[in-house]
């Protein structure tokens, strides 16, 4: 068996190891991974869904918390400009704002359930995999997806990366936002068209956004969204704290356990 975290398990690993039977991604999803390959081998791959859920959740209330009162700007020019950061800078409360998530699984429930229990917000979620049914009643499961852009003060996706979603968030999108609303990306870096996103918060056409994910990790000093005072990046830490990655190990050794 093969525990696994960030690196490529390519054909020519699954090639070399000829006595492979099981791998265990440590995290949500199957990234990296060929999966197609480990069919062609015979290897099982299980993941640990859910292990680091509440750590994502937690820090995408963060970075709304963040983006709300305008804190990369307040933090850069405080020193220099106390009242300018205390006075002209503009804040916001999230109590009564609305919440719009793409993709309602794991993560994007816990963040519902922190952002309307907790904060007193309004919450819209666009997921055609999901039923209504199935969701508490301060969900509110939309059937279209440009409501969700349309409506909310903050948007924040939560889906995987596939064909359907990689670089399905982009000038269209950014239009249909209002322009006091921030985008929040904890899922991963290729559902964005970064070049739109960019002109969007140039432009003026959304207030601001934080990139726990980009689409080149780890970031490239010249990537120009690192230079906005309105966009928060950083590197892929969702999972990173010391809880999530213990559970993560957990799930993963019993998967492991259960297979053999
Ligand atoms: P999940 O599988 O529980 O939920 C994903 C949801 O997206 C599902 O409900 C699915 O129905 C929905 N979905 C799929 N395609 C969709 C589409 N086209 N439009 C709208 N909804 C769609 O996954 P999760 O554990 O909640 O993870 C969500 C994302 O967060 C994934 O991309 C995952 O890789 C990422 N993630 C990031 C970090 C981090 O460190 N930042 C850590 C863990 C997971």
């Amino acid at each position: 068996a093969m525990i696994v975290r960030l690196p490529k398990i390519t054909e020519r690993i699954f090639k070399a190891a000829k006595k492979l039977k099981v791998i265990a991604r440590h995290g949500a999803g199957y990234d990296g991974i060929d999966l197609d390959a480990a069919r062609e081998h015979n290897v099982v791959v299980l993941n640990a869904p859910g292990a680091n859920s509440i750590s994502v959740a937690e820090l995408t209330i963060f970075y709304m918390l963040y983006c709300s009162r305008n804190f990369k700007l307040v933090q850069k020019t405080y020193v220099d400009d106390y009242y300018f950061a205390k006075m002209k800078t503009k804040k916001n409360e999230l109590n009564g704002k609305t919440l719009g998530l793409i993709g309602i699984g794991n993560i994007g429930s816990l963040v519902a359930k922190i952002a309307a229990l907790g904060f007193d917000m309004k919450v819209i979620a666009y997921d055609p995999y999901v039923k209504k049914e199935e969701l508490p009643e301060y969900i509110e499961l939309v059937g279209n997806r440009e409501k969700v852009f349309s409506d909310s003060d903050y948007v924040s996706l939560h889906i995987p990366a596939n064909k359907d979603t990689i670089n399905s968030i982009g000038s269209k999108e950014f239009k249909l936002m209002k322009k006091t609303a921030f985008l929040i990306n904890t899922s991963r870096g290729s559902v964005i068209d970064e070049h739109a996103l960019y002109d969007a918060l140039v432009n003026g056409e959304i207030a601001g956004a934080a990139l726990d994910v980009l689409r080149e990790e780890p970031i490239s000093k010249d990537n120009p969204l690192l230079y906005l005072d309105n966009v928060l990046t950083a590197p892929h830490i969702g999972a990173a704290t010391r809880e999530a990655a213990a559970r993560a190990s957990l799930y993963c050794a019993m998967g492991i356990d259960d297979f053999f």
